[in-house]
């Protein structure tokens, strides 16, 4: 790191989340400075293709949107903070709340606006404790989610994140929180193992796990339609409906998690229509604002809303929200949004273009490195392996995942490597030409990979 560079003053300032901290003194920050359409470029000029979309969010890539910035001052102008506590109200969070309501997959009862992901989870898991206590059963308020999910990072929600990361030396998780098998086939089944029988196994451990400990003390199952940062994970036909079907035998409320799924992702507005999801409770954020402002909602159904509307009414209030929950401003930049997603047909555009993704990616499958693609509509994982034959992975160690990363880097796409998976969720616009260009890159990254790892002796 240069002295007096940004570089070196961003060293001294900022502590980066999920970064080593010690490896940033030493390399720095890769800066960048702008973007258009689904490239960013560095402080040195050199341009990425960003086949993540930032976080997953940005839908419509990193084009100065003339509409989204005019709709963020306009709205600054006429009202530049606004709350919905205590009665108040502001109109682009009433439109906002009716147009997620008229577009959810489910019919939805209410929206409570918050702005992140993280909240919106917590607010879920908030809820379903009133919920439980309006009905006079305060013992049913365990929760389930998976190995490998990721649903944020407040105490609660790190808590229901199934990563090794957001646990370790955090004392997480809660007690209360229990994560059941992750439907990851390639990594989980059994050899011979068909996917739909995995499914059927997936659904028992969640049964064994509730009956383990009482179907009274369990309140909810939370889930991505498909997992994301836990490494793009596509669940087996039937799982779903197999869970499901478990969840309503024991009264246990279902969260879908639609933060990365919802808003096009999967190859229909949302994930639950591409996995036939029917929950109870519904959390959105990134692609609701394509990633430009802070906001994210919980959508609740009308059992919930019924339940939560007669404890509060009779404790005297909700005794929840936060100060920038439905921020005004990004409020009227989501509905912007929405609005350009409804014009350009954006969704109609993803599910088409991500066949070619997928086609795409799925001819890296012959290469030496890698063990498995997987993915549905704009969103896949790219899985390197050791031994191919056997999915044996790299020992961590080793390093071949940041090997990857830095070729990806230097082919200039910009991806997470999550353990040994790249993940791909690129701009909702990008348009076939540039699937091939990012997959073009990924190939001669993974060559680049492969050359190294013999060079190092780890094949
Ligand atoms: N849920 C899912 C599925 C996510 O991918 C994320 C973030 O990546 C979150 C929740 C948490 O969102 P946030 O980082 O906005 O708190």
């Amino acid at each position: 790191v240069r002295p007096n560079s940004t570089a070196a003053r961003d060293v001294r300032s900022q502590l980066h989340p999920y970064t080593n901290p010690v490896a940033h003194e030493a390399q720095g920050p890769q800066i960048i400075t702008r973007g258009d359409g689904v490239w960013v470029e560095d402080e040195d000029g050199k341009r990425y293709i960003e086949g993540l979309a930032g976080l997953w969010c940005t839908a419509l890539g990193f084009s100065a949107e003339d509409r989204l910035a005019r709709a963020a001052y306009d709205q600054m102008k006429a009202l530049p903070f606004y709350h919905p506590f205590g009665h108040k109200a502001h109109v682009p969070g009433i439109t906002l709340a009716e147009r997620l309501l008229d577009m959810a997959p489910v019919p939805m009862s209410k929206v409570f606006f918050c702005s992140s992901g993280s909240e919106a989870n917590d607010t879920a898991l908030k809820l379903i404790r009133f919920y439980n206590n309006a009905l006079g059963r305060p013992e049913k308020k365990k929760v389930i989610s998976r190995v490998k999910a990721y649903h944020g990072v407040t105490l609660a929600t790190a808590s229901l994140t199934g990563l090794p990361f957001n646990h370790r030396d955090f004392d997480l998780p809660i007690p209360g929180v229990l994560h059941t098998t992750c439907p990851h086939h390639y990594r989980f089944a059994a050899p011979d193992e068909t996917e739909e029988d995995f499914a059927t196994r997936c659904a028992d451990d969640l049964e064994a796990m509730i009956q383990a400990e009482g179907p009274d003390t369990i309140a909810a199952f939370f889930a991505e339609p498909v997992m994301g940062a836990g490494g793009v994970i596509v669940p087996p036909p039937t799982y779903f409906e197999k869970i499901q079907a478990v969840l309503r035998r024991h009264d246990i409320l279902f969260v879908a998690d639609e933060v990365i799924c919802g808003f096009g992702r999967t190859g229909n507005p949302w994930g639950c229509q591409t996995f036939g999801l029917e929950p109870d409770m519904i959390t959105v954020a990134k692609q609701m604002s394509s990633g430009y402002m802070p906001i994210s909602a919980l959508l609740l159904n009308e059992k919930i809303y019924a339940a939560v509307r007669d404890n509060a009414g009779r404790i005297g209030m909700l005794g929840h929200g936060y100060t920038y929950g439905g921020h005004p401003v990004s409020c009227a930049v989501a509905l912007e949004a929405l609005a350009i997603y409804a014009e350009r047909d954006l969704f109609t555009h993803a599910a088409t273009v991500g066949p070619h993704l997928q086609a795409r990616l799925r001819t890296l499958a012959d290469h030496p490195l890698v063990g498995e693609v997987r993915g549905v509509g704009l969103i896949a994982g790219v899985e390197i392996a050791r031994d191919k034959a056997n999915r044996q992975p790299f020992d961590p160690s080793q390093g071949a995942g940041l090997a990857l990363g830095r070729f990806l880097h230097k082919h200039g796409v910009i991806t997470r490597v999550i353990g040994e998976t790249m993940a791909f969720s690129p701009p909702l616009i990008i348009s076939m030409a540039e699937i091939d260009t990012m997959v073009d890159r990924v190939a001669s990254a993974l060559d680049d990979t492969l050359a190294w790892c013999r060079a190092e002796g780890l094949l």
